[in-house]
């Protein structure tokens, strides 16, 4: 007979793992479907120092502290998988793998994460975590006294930047454009920081370095001029890509395609939550995703209930 779970959980990173926890913890019976590798973004980091209660962590260790609390109080994963079908709409939901395998659950959580944006030129893959970071708030701390480079002009370039004053020596924000695509408040606050300048027009070409960063390569727009510039690290920041690609026409998105949900995690649709790096919000951290996942999972809980389907 087809198992009908009370929770259906799609994605296993800090946000997914730790909605289960809290789902399994309160008796629901749980399944988390992940495509791809439990702990998701995590898994990438080398080094998690801003966790609280872990101190310094390698992000695999942090995920399989995760991974084996959810599964201790009885969550089931199933990894690697691909989804072909979301049945989302009914009040019994369904999920439809590739290979034809069907899951079904009474509420469902979507937590399948995102990215950032990368630029894609040569030596990027080759230097991140070695001087290339996505992340101000992640790394900021390694490059104390150093000078690094920001990539774009939005509002998270800036505030970034600025940021990153608190630890670095010198910033320099290099722009495609010769003006910013930030609110006038951020492009102020950057542009009044002495320790801040720009170069615009400007975009990266490439990065050199020996077993750590060491340089970029621009070329300056208006001119075709490559300049080598030497430098301790660059963090990028052109943009983030949630993992909503197969979501963004099922839910209610944002025009980032980030998933829209109200305070309680709840999306559009009844019995359907969000929660961690694909909803539409501001910061993207282990803590604010485990923050998302709790609150989705306790929703999910009073929904369940007030479904009269189960007895938390
Ligand atoms: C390089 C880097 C360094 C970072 N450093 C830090 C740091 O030091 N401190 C910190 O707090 N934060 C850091 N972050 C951010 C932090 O890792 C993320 O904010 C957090 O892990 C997001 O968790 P999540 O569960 O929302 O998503 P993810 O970690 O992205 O997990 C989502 C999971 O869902 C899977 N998935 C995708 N689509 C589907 C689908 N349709 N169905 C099922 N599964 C799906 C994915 O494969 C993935 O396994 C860093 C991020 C990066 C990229």
């Amino acid at each position: 007979m087809e198992e009908i779970f009370d929770l259906m959980i799609l994605g296993a990173g800090a946000a997914g793992l730790t909605a289960g926890i809290y789902s399994s913890r309160a008796r629901l019976s749980t399944l988390i479907l992940n495509e791809g590798v439990i702990g998701g973004q995590m898994v990438l980091t080398n080094e998690i120092a801003n966790y609280p209660g872990v101190a310094t962590t390698k992000g695999y260790t942090l995920a399989g502290i995760m991974k084996k609390q959810a599964k201790d109080f009885g969550c089931r994963i199933i990894s690697n998988i691909k989804i072909k079908e979301y049945r989302l709409n009914d009040t019994l939901k369904t999920i439809v793998l590739e290979d034809g395998l069907k899951f079904r659950a009474r509420a469902v959580i979507l937590a399948p994460g995102g990215k950032p944006r990368t630029l894609n030129i040569p030596g990027e893959n080759l230097y991140k975590g070695a001087g290339i970071s996505y992340c101000a708030t992640c790394d900021g701390d390694f490059f104390t006294g150093k000078e690094v480079v920001v990539i774009g002009g939005g509002n998270s370039a800036l505030e970034e930047a600025v940021t990153l004053t608190s630890y670095a020596s010198k910033v320099t924000v290099i722009h495609q454009f010769n003006h910013f695509q930030a609110f006038e408040h951020a492009i102020k606050e950057a542009e009044k920081n002495m320790k801040i300048s720009f170069i615009m027009e400007t975009e990266p070409r490439e990065f050199k370095g020996n077993k750590v960063l060491g340089s970029v390569v621009i070329e300056n727009l208006a001119t075709g001029k490559l300049s080598e510039m030497k430098i301790d690290g660059v963090f990028i920041f052109i943009g983030y890509l949630p993992n909503t690609d197969a979501l963004k026409n099922i839910v209610i998105t944002n025009e980032r395609n980030e998933i829209v949900v109200d305070t309680d995690m709840k999306t559009n649709i009844p019995g359907v939550f969000a929660a961690g790096d694909c909803i539409e919000k501001k910061y993207r951290q282990v803590a604010t995703a485990v923050a998302d996942g709790t609150i989705a999972a306790l929703s999910a809980a009073e929904y369940l209930h007030n479904q009269k389907k189960i007895n938390i």
